[in-house]
């Protein structure tokens, strides 16, 4: 894991699968100046029926819940720590909930992201 500097949060990121952590509260802030982050925070759901594989918690090592983002299909899954250590976002995920949000297609964090972790999950949708 390497630790990078996003609008003044750290946050972690695997180099080998590509996935990032953020610690309780680091999502917050990084959507804080946002329009459209609350409804974002207030979607989170946690899942039941997911099949997905759990992870573990890199801090506490105990079993992560899945936590679905949002309502549009396909559903987003991350994994939250049960004890509220922090969020594990897969590849991609995190740039996929900045684009689900729909938050400003100009936005700071989306084009910081994309320079960080690639252009494929990022806007050419216009
Ligand atoms: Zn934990």
């Amino acid at each position: 894991m390497i630790t990078l500097e996003l609008q003044e949060v750290e946050i972690d990121h695997c180099t080998d699968c590509g996935g990032i952590w953020l610690d309780a509260g680091e999502l917050e802030l990084l959507l804080g100046e946002l329009e459209n982050a609350n409804q974002l925070l207030n979607s989170f759901k946690i899942d039941h029926t997911s099949t997905e594989k759990t992870r573990k918690c890199p801090i506490c090592l105990k079993k992560m819940r899945k936590i679905i983002v949002g309502s549009s299909k396909p559903v987003i899954l991350i994994d939250k720590c049960r004890k509220g250590d922090g969020l594990w976002f897969d590849k991609g995920e995190l740039q996929d909930i900045f684009d689900r949000a729909e938050l400003d297609k100009d936005n700071k964090i989306q084009k910081l992201l994309a320079d960080m972790f690639g252009q494929e999950h990022s806007n050419n949708k216009q």
